[in-house]
């Protein structure tokens, strides 16, 4: 199979892991590297113009042997059968660190849904929804948002799922409003799981300042802004795809907040310098947090990386060579698979609740959160201490392990 770079990149991270599995067997692991089911669909949309355009989509369900396939479907103009193919192997990898009982998926749109209109953007969800059903389902494959996808949005596919089915099953989808059956604190869960596990590295990696520089303000990065403000960082730069800004005390994250909502982007917010997005990946600064898209920590630009930690909120922001470059010079790299897993986490809370049909309290939601983030880090550390490899590769370790360990005891071959 021929390998998009994206997805290229994703099955280096997995090599380099696999090699040091000496116990299990070549062909398992070759079969691992394979997505089960790779769906492109065409969507056609009627405009509001009245004429047909027609959208391409993906879904990838990369690996079930552990459960239900999971994942998030991005709108995003860049999306690719190759890109959403590594995000649902990083879905495979990051369900089983997080320890919750799914397989890996991921969807994707090509499209910018800032040029859509909401009444297109709601026939697009549906229709997606439409051309995907008879492989989505509670036990089957359960989507959810990612870059540019919404609560509304997924109201949308949920409600369209249900109408195709004639049942209610809110289980199908999860990231929905909460008058439909979505779960308190999944909103701020990714930010919220990641701070949980920043917390744990800081301690485990003897890391006492608290300059903290985050590049992307959407629902990953403005939320961790919050947090990590709130638990006493100094949140000194952020950026979003129109540019950064950095005040070296400290910026105000509440009123940096409000501006970007009404601006509609953190560029000129009074009291700040204007920095570009890569000046902030190189700012000194002890924890840098790519909260935006994959590969933008790369081998041109990690040698500048001045960061004693990094994590990863975003899927993927950093190449297998400047992961090299990063280890070489020292810096603590948390990778996404474990950084940003609060959010399946909570994803797989909503879940459980929609099953049972039982609500919880949002401290009950927190409370459980920071258990699993905490256990899911002390894994990964001892895996790190066993194996003297980086944390990312102690992530490949145990997730890999555990992948394969499934596949053979379902004797799937
Ligand atoms: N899109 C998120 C991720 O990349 C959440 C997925 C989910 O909740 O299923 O982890």
């Amino acid at each position: 199979m021929e390998y998009g770079p994206v997805f290229g990149n994703a099955i280096k991270q997995f090599d380099v892991a696999a090699v040091k599995l000496k116990d299990v067997p070549k062909d398992l692991l070759e079969a691992a590297k394979k997505p089960k089911r790779s769906l492109i669909v065409n969507i056609p949309v009627k405009m509001d113009n009245g004429k047909i355009k027609v959208f391409t989509g993906f879904r990838v369900q990369f690996n079930d042997s552990r459960g239900p396939t999971k994942g998030g479907i991005r709108f995003h103009p860049n999306v690719s059968l190759d890109e959403v193919t590594a995000l649902s192997f990083w879905m495979t990898v990051k369900n089983t660190v997080a320890g919750v009982p799914y397989g890996g998926g991921k969807g994707g749109i090509i499209v910018n849904p800032k040029e859509l209109s909401e009444g297109e953007l709601e026939r697009l969800s549906r229709n997606y929804i439409k051309a995907i059903h008879q492989f989505v389902g509670e036990k089957i494959d359960v989507p959810a948002p990612d870059v540019y996808t919404t609560p509304q949005i997924m109201a949308w596919m949920m409600d369209e799922f249900e109408k195709i089915k004639g049942l209610h099953t809110p289980g199908v989808i999860t990231g929905k409003p909460i008058v439909l059956g979505g779960s308190l604190g999944r909103d701020k869960a990714t930010a919220q799981g990641g701070l949980f596990v920043l917390m744990e590295a800081i301690k485990a990696c003897n890391i006492t300042g608290k300059k903290i520089a985050i590049q992307g303000f959407g629902n990953a990065g403005a939320v961790m802004a919050e947090l990590a403000n709130n638990a006493g960082f100094k949140v000194i730069a952020v950026s979003d795809s129109k540019g950064g800004i950095l005040n070296e005390s400290g910026l105000d994250i509440e009123k940096l907040t409000e501006f970007k909502e009404s601006k509609g982007s953190v560029k000129g917010f009074p009291g700040s310098k204007e920095i570009s997005n890569e000046e902030l990946l190189a700012l000194e600064c002890d924890v840098l947090v790519p909260a935006a898209l994959e590969s933008v920590i790369t081998k041109e630009n990690a040698s500048k990386v001045k960061a004693k930690m990094i994590l990863e909120l975003a899927n993927g922001p950093t190449t297998p060579e400047a992961d090299e470059i990063l280890n070489k010079k020292g810096i603590h790299l948390i990778p996404d698979v474990l950084a940003n897993s609060g959010g399946v986490t909570v994803s797989y809370f909503e879940w459980v609740q929609n099953l049972y049909g039982y609500y919880w309290t949002k401290e009950e939601v927190n409370e459980k959160l920071r258990i699993k983030m905490v256990q899911a880090f002390n894994n990964l550390l001892s895996t790190k201490n066993a194996f003297k490899c980086s944390f990312r590769e102690s992530a490949y370790i145990f997730a890999i392990k555990e992948i394969t360990d499934a596949m053979k005891l379902k004797g799937f071959y």
